[in-house]
């Protein structure tokens, strides 16, 4: 972990131009569109152990020499569909008023970027965000909106709250105690970052978001720069965990532009927890936790409590792997 006077020594140094990029490397990267350093890729990243299958789907995609934005779309539609997974699409877990309300962001590393918020009834909220962004003017469309643009463009109807999460609904309601908690070791959004062969990079960001909430509560998943952020210049960042905590401190574009600034990606996951440790009174009573990558395939990972896992795929190979935290006692 970097401590205090590091991160004060790096931001000076930094403003004294010392920790910038070297001139005959500005000149490389001039004559390029995108950053030259390039190191273990094409790979993909993502929150969670049910991560996995959608790691595969994204892999596929990346491993035939499709984009990175093909890929995150691809991969965060396979927990998107399936109906066990309480957190995310067609089987996540209500609101207080019984309705499934959906987030999802996309997002390219050239800066284009689409999301949905309080969506219901589509059951790939990623696809609808991913449409926002390559078919509208806009970034965001929301509620009823959403939908509406959702079924101009074929996407279906559907009802997604699935007889398990309704029984999950009606037992909540028997004390209907309004406390959004995030288990800390239950598994929720999923935040996917991905690099392909072409070294462009992306991520996707999408979730039913904090259990029996407050119908219209929209949390950080679809946010950019909050849930989600990527640069081809330095890298990416997602989030997973008490939205509300992400969005006060703008999570994944922090993280980004401390990769920016010469953090690695373990550092900036750590500053980025940090700072809502510093900023957050009672942040203790909740789960956060940060992914980011840079561009040359480093990666990082860190957690306000232990639980925290991710998905990792690169060269074929997956890993499952538990991220540091910063709880300790
Ligand atoms: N970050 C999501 C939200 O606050 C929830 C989660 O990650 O489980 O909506």
């Amino acid at each position: 972990m970097i401590n205090r006077r590091k991160f004060i020594s790096r931001t000076a140094l930094a403003a004294m131009g010392i920790l910038a990029i070297p001139a005959w490397l500005r000149a490389v990267k001039a004559a390029s569109p995108v950053f030259p350093l390039r190191g273990n890729t094409p790979m993909v990243i993502s929150t969670w152990n049910h991560g996995y299958e959608a790691n595969e789907a994204a892999w596929k995609v990346l491993e035939s020499g499709g984009s990175a934005v093909d890929a995150v779309e691809q991969g965060v539609r396979v927990p998107e569909a399936d109906p066990d997974n309480l957190s995310v699409g067609l089987g996540g877990l209500p609101d207080r008023d019984g309705h499934v309300t959906l987030d999802a962001s996309i997002m390219k590393g050239n800066g284009e970027c689409g999301s949905v918020t309080f969506l219901e009834h589509i059951k790939h909220p990623i696809s609808v965000a991913r449409l926002v962004m390559d078919k509208t003017p806009h970034v965001i469309l929301s509620g009823e909106g959403a939908l509406q643009f959702a079924l101009e463009n074929g996407f279906g109807k559907e009802n997604l709250l699935t007889e398990k999460a309704k029984k999950a609904w009606e037992e909540w309601l028997v004390k209907a105690e309004y406390e959004p908690v995030i288990n800390i070791e239950n598994h929720d959004t999923i935040g996917m970052l991905a690099i392909d062969k072409q070294h462009h990079i992306a991520g996707a960001c999408t979730t039913s978001g904090v259990s029996f909430k407050m119908h219209g509560r929209v949390g950080d998943s679809p946010v950019i720069g909050a849930g989600l952020y990527a640069d081809d210049e330095v890298g990416a960042a997602t989030a997973t965990g008490m939205g509300e905590l992400v969005l006060k401190t703008l999570g994944s574009f922090l993280l980004v532009e401390f990769m920016r600034n010469g953090y690695s990606p373990q550092e900036a996951c750590e500053e980025g927890i940090k700072r809502i440790v510093e900023k957050i009174p009672g942040y203790e009573n909740f789960q956060i936790g940060y992914l980011a990558v840079n561009t040359s395939g480093e990666t990082g990972a860190y957690a306000i409590h232990k639980g925290f896992n991710y998905a990792l795929f690169r060269d074929g190979k997956f890993e499952l792997i538990d991220s540091d935290y910063y709880l300790k006692s």
